[in-house]
């Protein structure tokens, strides 16, 4: 956090959202703002630049909204869940398109619904949980569709970068490859029970580029190649997972698609036999979302500046859990009616602080500002994934953000202000 780009205020908001943020008022502040056709363009986008052998489907934890999730629908193959909660909320808000059921620890009760609604996959996490999986299918008289999760040792240069490492490492995530080949394969024999073994599944990083997620995504279907031959098993398919990287230090730059379809495209040619799958969250969603507030107050302490803003972590919890400074664009607004001076900086750096007592609440930490007042509007760009769902709503009471989808039509603020869960 010590050294920065001389602004971070450099990312438009889109056509879309700046009219519309034009049309709030303080009191419809803060809210999220939601540009569905700019989602959907990037989506078809992203779908374009991938080749047509790899199904994409979208990591519902990243942004479970109804308006995301149906605007995705027509470009992604299908939407990985990661909890019951996430499994009936998907089903219910888009019900055709295949579910893959992942993440640790599936209770009893997921595992029967999950078979009850039919969910195209399981991603197995443990042994214990492959046993499960299989008296419980048995015993509801269905067949389940498994990739086996595999935690795969990685040189630490491919991980080097990762912003989040959930495996190439020891981890709760997946199996050890050992113990897929000695512990879980028995349970797996071809012909008859409960459990089909369709492939393997992989998600051991979030924040990679293209060459790096190429590099893990060559491993892990070398990997499943040789398991099938060593074991004389009919695998079809690999899920490489997501963890597509989004540079928050700049906002106008995009993962490189292209790239990783044409060397995905590489590995599908070398893996003819195979059906290859990538799960992404972040990537696709981020980018369509703005957290719009105002500054409520604006003062110096020890010679530093500080804006506090109407709202603050407990709305966009992503700056304080990933340790960044939140983009953001400045609006200037509405000329001074006080009676007393208004409160400024001008090409000074400035902290961005919420409403919270706690000094964790800190969305932006010294970033240089040209001019910055009360009442002046502040935008946080890429807060459409990991950025409202993740937050901490109802520590000290404030009131929620409005929520605004726009070009899918748009709900008051107060319809949907009601605590989301
Ligand atoms: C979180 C998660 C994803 C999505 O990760 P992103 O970094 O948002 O792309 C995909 N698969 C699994 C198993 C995950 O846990």
């Amino acid at each position: 956090m010590t050294t920065r780009p001389a602004t971070l205020t450099t990312s438009p908001l889109t056509p879309r959202v700046a009219a519309f943020a034009d049309t709030l008022t303080g009191d419809d502040l803060p809210a999220y703002v939601y540009d569905l056709p700019a989602l959907a363009e990037h989506a078809r986008a992203v779908r374009a630049a991938l080749p047509p052998a790899v199904e994409l489907y979208y990591a519902a934890k990243a942004n479970p909204a109804p308006e995301i999730l149906r605007t995705l629908a027509p470009h992604v193959t299908g939407y990985e869940v990661a909890s019951g909660g996430e499994l009936t909320h998907v089903r219910e808000a888009v019900p055709g398109p295949p579910l893959a059921f992942g993440g640790p620890g599936k209770t009893e009760a997921e595992l029967r619904r999950a078979l009850k609604l039919g969910v195209a996959r399981f991603h197995v996490e443990s042994e214990y949980e492959l046993r499960h999986l299989a008296a419980l299918a048995e015993e509801a008289g269905r067949t389940a569709d498994v990739l086996l999760r595999v935690n795969l040792p990685l040189a630490d240069e491919a991980l080097g970068a990762a912003a989040l490492a959930m495996g190439g490492r020891p981890s709760s995530f997946g199996l050890d490859p050992d113990l897929i080949t000695e512990r879980c394969l028995p349970l797996l024999a071809p012909g008859g029970g409960p459990l089909r073994l369709r492939g393997v599944h992989a998600h051991l990083a979030s924040g990679l580029d293209a060459p790096a997620l190429l590099a893990v995504a060559t491993r892990v279907t070398d990997w499943t190649r040789h398991l099938a031959t060593r074991h004389g098993l009919r695998l079809t398919e690999v899920n490489v997972g997501g963890g597509m990287g989004v540079d928050y230090s700049r906002p106008g730059t995009r993962f490189d698609w292209a790239a990783y379809g044409t060397g995905m495209a590489d590995i599908a040619r070398r893996n003819p036999d195979l059906t290859l799958r990538i799960e992404p969250g972040r990537a696709l969603t981020v980018y369509c979302g703005w957290y719009l507030t105002e500054v409520l107050d604006l003062k110096h302490s020890g010679g530093e500046a500080f804006a506090v803003l109407r709202g603050g972590t407990h709305h966009l919890r992503t700056p304080a859990a990933k340790g960044h400074d939140h983009p953001f664009t400045v609006l200037p607004a509405a000329p001074w009616t006080r009676p007393w001076p208004r409160p400024g900086v001008r090409d000074e750096p400035v902290t961005l602080v919420g409403q919270l007592c706690t000094p964790k609440d800190v969305l932006a930490r010294r970033v240089p500002v040209e001019e910055l007042r009360v009442g002046d509007r502040v935008a946080f760009a890429l807060a459409g994934a990991y950025a409202w769902n993740i937050s901490h709503h109802d520590f000290l009471m404030h009131p929620p953000p409005g929520f605004h989808y726009l070009g899918g039509g748009s709900t008051p603020p107060q319809e949907r202000s009601a605590p989301r869960r």
